[in-house]
């Protein structure tokens, strides 16, 4: 099974792509948290990606694809993935197509969230995330904050704020997602392949309402 998630920064993914991979039994492969790891590390992809990231650039497609296509070739996505963060240009998802199709496997479902803008600014600036790799639970100092500040309810790690979730890096990376990422959810409609969702306080709906739902609309297929 193959589910790709698509939409803005901040707009749930991350939480989205966590609870349908745990429902659907296939993992859940993170770009940004493939290159997170790697800059912990230190690794020369992860120094690297590290000057694109911190201002809110995409990495270049040649590394980002790279790196997912040797990800996707390991023994745990036999089965399948839930893609968070990839593709993030149109170059991304022709060369994702062409792996898939060399292996025969389709694309099951691309999974749209939409936020309104305000709303995604708001969540960056107070989204914590727990810095332990193996846990990354998604705090929101409003919304959800952790039981004891800056320590995380589910391992007991620290619990950090992103580099780049700061309005001057956000507003950079919307940009960017309006100029490079946006044109893939006509790329995936016209496949016959896209399911919109909102995310959004104002309708009293968010990211797990979302991954309950299409969850189900999955287990039944
Ligand atoms: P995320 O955790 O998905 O918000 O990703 C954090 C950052 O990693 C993004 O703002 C980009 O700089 C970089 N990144 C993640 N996925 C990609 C991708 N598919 N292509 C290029 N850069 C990416």
């Amino acid at each position: 099974m193959i589910i790709i998630m698509l939409g803005a920064p901040a707009t749930g993914k991350g939480t989205v792509a966590s609870i349908l991979s745990k429902r659907l039994n296939v993992p859940q492969l993170s770009t940004g948290d493939l290159f997170r790891k790697n800059i912990s590390e230190k690794t020369e992809l992860g120094i690297m990606a590290e000057e694109y990231i911190s201002k809110g650039n995409l990495v270049p497609d040649e590394v980002t694809i790279n790196m997912i296509i040797k990800r996707l070739n390991e023994d745990d996505t036999k089965n399948g993935a839930i893609l968070d963060g990839f593709p993030r240009t149109i170059p991304q998802a022709e060369a994702l197509d062409k792996f898939l199709a060399d292996k025969n496997i389709k694309i099951d479902m691309v999974l749209n969230l939409t936020t309104p803008e305000e709303e995604i600014i708001q969540r960056v600036v107070t989204r914590r995330v727990c810095s332990n790799p193996h846990c990354k639970t998604i705090y929101n100092t409003k919304l959800n904050p952790p039981k004891i500040e800056g320590i995380c309810d589910k391992c007991g790690s620290k619990v950090i704020t992103r580099k780049d979730d700061n309005v001057e890096a956000i507003k950079t990376r919307l940009k960017q997602y309006f100029k490079l990422t946006n044109p893939l959810v006509d790329f995936y409609d016209k496949k016959g392949v896209l399911t919109t969702e909102e995310v959004s306080e104002k309708i009293n709906r968010m990211g797990k309402d979302v991954a309950e739902d299409i969850a189900q609309k999955l287990l039944k297929k």
